[in-house]
């Protein structure tokens, strides 16, 4: 029998709580403790009630609530899997590419995902900038005129009040090199209700524009409390896109991708990128290989809107940085000419 929905009002932080709200077994508990001691965990009311634990496959459970196969690390797995350590000149910045550099004020998210890519980063016990850091972050961008754009991140930066998150974007767009201020959250999906008028007025800049990023994986995310924080947003002229992570089990077919891309547009969130997962320590269940990942983009690829269409992208480890990861279309063919492969996977020449 589905139990009923047990309508959570705080955050899960511990194995007995999700255990309480019938979200695990109790025969799970004492591996799910171990996990537990190890990431953090943390499970928002609004994604707790989503989770049908009827279904040994559900999207949002296998994202949320923390599983024993967390404590088997691969060899090729490491604590700092896409290389920020090497370009932190300060606390609280990552710079590695020349226009644009990372800001976390902040070091703890809504819910922890079981796949987080900074997972030896972000939890509970880490704390905020304090002020004194968050001047000589600040200082470190207004000393860099190169500095284009400051991407707020973490952790998850829309947990900050909207005073705290108003008084740093003020600070950015007293910067005159900074021309834009994009912000990395998940926040709108897992804890919408976050998203208030005053939440949105303190994101507006005055001078540089925000943009916003989601991370949404799964259609089931986007709820219509979601869809209408993505509307706040929009609506007051911020931008949106999303970041979806390719993961297996939650997101790995053709069906679900489209949906999910298909629902984040309709949503006015522009399907942005599509990572493949990061060698995070103990998330292998969840990576696909990078050959399925180009099928699926190939099969999305003529049956789905450009609109709706992410580029395929790994963060190369070891801090190399960002690049797509195909298909390709294009490969030299004879001559000088090219050959040019359709959506429908028949190849022609191309001279040019
Ligand atoms: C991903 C990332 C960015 C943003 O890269 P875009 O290609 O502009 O999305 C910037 N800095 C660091 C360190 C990053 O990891
Ligand atoms: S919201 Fe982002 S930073 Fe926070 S746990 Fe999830 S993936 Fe990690």
């Amino acid at each position: 029998m589905p139990r009923d929905p047990i309508k959570q009002v705080k955050t899960l932080r511990r194995p007995a709580d999700l255990a309480a709200a019938g979200l695990v077994q109790p025969e799970a508990l004492s591996a799910l403790e171990a996990v537990a001691q190890r990431f953090a965990v943390a499970v928002t009311p609004d994604m707790a009630e989503l989770v049908d634990p009827t279904d040994p496959r559900d999207p949002i459970a296998a994202q949320f609530i923390p599983d024993a196969r967390e404590l088997e690390v691969r060899p090729e797995e490491r604590a700092d899997p896409i290389g920020d350590e090497p370009f932190t000149p300060v606390k609280g910045i990552t710079h590695r590419y020349k226009d644009r550099v990372l800001l976390k004020p902040v070091h703890a998210c809504p819910v922890y995902c079981r796949f987080c890519f900074r997972r030896e980063m972000v939890g509970p016990g880490s704390e905020a900038l304090d002020p004194a850091e968050l001047d000589a972050a600040l200082a470190y961008i207004a000393g860099h005129e190169e500095v284009w754009e400051v991407i707020l991140t973490g952790g998850d930066p829309l947990i900050l009040s909207p005073r705290r998150l108003q008084e740093i974007i003020g600070r950015l767009n007293d910067i005159s090199h900074v021309g834009l201020v994009r912000i990395h959250t998940r926040v709108p999906v897992v804890d919408p209700g976050r998203v208030t008028d005053e939440m949105v007025r303190a994101l507006r800049g005055e001078r540089a524009p925000t943009w916003i990023m989601l991370h949404s994986n799964h259609w089931k995310e986007m709820t219509a409390e979601a869809r209408a924080a993505c509307g706040r947003l929009v609506d007051a002229g911020i931008p949106m896109l999303a970041q979806t992570v390719l993961l297996r089990g939650v997101n790995d077919d053709v069906e679900t991708l489209a949906k999910t891309f298909r629902t984040l547009a309709s949503a006015r969130v522009k399907p942005h990128y599509l990572h493949q997962g990061d060698l995070a320590l103990g998330t292998g269940h969840f990576r696909t290989s990078v050959a399925r990942g180009q099928e699926l983009m190939r099969a999305l690829r003529g049956n789905l809107s450009g609109l709706c269409q992410p580029t395929y992208v790994l963060d190369i480890p070891g801090g190399h940085g960002k690049v797509p990861i195909g298909p390709g279309y294009l490969e030299p063919g004879a001559d000088g000419a090219w050959t040019v492969t359709d959506p429908k996977g028949h190849t022609h020449p191309y001279e040019g």
